[in-house]
């Protein structure tokens, strides 16, 4: 791979206008701070995707007037798994590979790296195995099959995306190798882990990740998102930010967009980091929307944001079929998936609604 393709990265492409460190995409104004420490979203329309106590009690007061909810889990068999087709020991040179794990986690394989996002090969997404929501479906991958990982990028430090056990053992099994990022404020708990080196990054900075791979660099940079973060009632409120990702090695990008509510700043995602070849949206936990609405988007929201990043690209629906969080169906969400996308009269190659352990295969110069 020449060292000019290695060059036009997220950053160099905007070199001229945004970037005078071309490790940093400046940050207009950090309105997502708060002064007193801790994050905000900053979007006017907005409303607080945390619900205090009495939106919870409401939510739970009315399922336990209708009843039937959440709704029951799915047959045994409506979720199988698929053979993976992950390449080993890494993706060919231009080529993108996308594993879905299950819920956000997904190993990307793009231009010779392996990253995962969100990383839970635990039973339950919850800070105790024996309580909280359990899997539905083994992960997609066994965890023998993982090829060697370069990176991992966190999203937030919800239970269902954060998830100790395995973070813990993926340093365990690649130890220093490993590079980790996330959003600001998750140096003490990667700490705690016995991890010392985690790269914290605010909205719009751009972390590079150089060799051992032939070719170009890995880059990252985490994109602003719609949503909350704290791992339990003791700690401070969203005193962790939280944030997709853009994941990219030469011309090959992909959006993660973590967990979010349907927010304004999609089109900037793509302007400043796109095209991408790849992007993967959630489209589960939704329901109630009048609870969950700010917090997560529905399959329709999805469908507008995939359009707002340019419409460009296979869209990979994510949090959905592993862990029942919400009160809708687990199989509903790709089933409205598939209704928004053709109302939208998207073309249907591009959309990929993945099984569990499938893998969309990009060759180099996907469009
Ligand atoms: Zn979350
Ligand atoms: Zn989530």
């Amino acid at each position: 791979m020449s060292r000019a393709r290695g060059e036009r990265g997220a950053g160099a492409r905007h070199a001229g206008s945004l970037l005078p460190d071309p490790d940093r995409i400046p940050v207009t104004a950090p309105t997502h701070h708060l002064s007193g420490g801790g994050f905000r979203n900053p979007w006017p329309q907005a409303s607080d995707p945390e619900r205090g106590p009495s939106a919870f009690f409401q939510w739970q007061l009315e399922r336990l007037r209708d009843g039937d909810r959440p709704a029951p889990p799915p047959p045994a068999d409506a979720l199988p798994l698929a053979a993976s087709e992950v390449a080993y020991p890494r993706s060919a040179a231009g080529e993108l590979r996308v594993t879905w794990v299950g819920h956000s986690t997904l190993l990307v394989q793009i231009d010779g790296w392996n990253v995962l996002t969100d990383p839970v090969w635990s039973e339950r997404a919850s800070p105790v195995q024996w309580l909280g929501p359990r899997r539905l479906v083994p992960p997609g991958l066994a965890w023998e099959a993982l090829p060697d990982i370069d990176a991992v990028v966190i999203s937030h430090d919800h239970y269902d995306h954060l998830d100790r056990d395995t973070v813990r053992r993926l340093h365990a099994r690649f130890g220093p190798r490993l590079h980790w990022f996330a959003p600001l404020g998750f140096t003490a708990w990667f700490a705690d882990q016995g991890i010392p080196g985690v790269r914290e990054l605010d909205w719009w900075e751009l972390a590079r990740v150089n060799g051992p791979p032939d070719g170009a660099p890995l880059q990252l940079v985490a994109t602003p998102a719609q949503h909350w973060s704290r791992r339990s009632p003791l700690e401070r409120r969203r005193d962790r930010l939280w944030c997709g990702w853009v994941i990219q090695a030469g011309d090959t990008r992909l959006f993660f967009a973590g967990d979010t509510g349907f927010f304004p700043e999609f089109p900037e995602i793509a302007a400043r980091c796109g095209p991408f070849q790849a992007v993967a949206l959630p489209i589960g936990a939704y329901a109630p929307r009048w609870f969950m609405q700010p917090a997560h988007m529905d399959p329709y929201e999805a469908v507008r944001a995939y359009t707002e990043l340019g419409a460009a690209g296979r869209f990979l629906p994510i949090h959905w079929g592993t862990f029942r969080l919400t009160d809708e169906p687990v199989l509903e969400p790709p089933r409205i998936l598939r209704q928004a996308w053709t109302e939208a009269a998207l073309p249907q190659a591009h959309l990929a609604v993945l099984r569990h352990g499938e893998t969309a295969v990009l060759p180099p110069g996907s469009e």
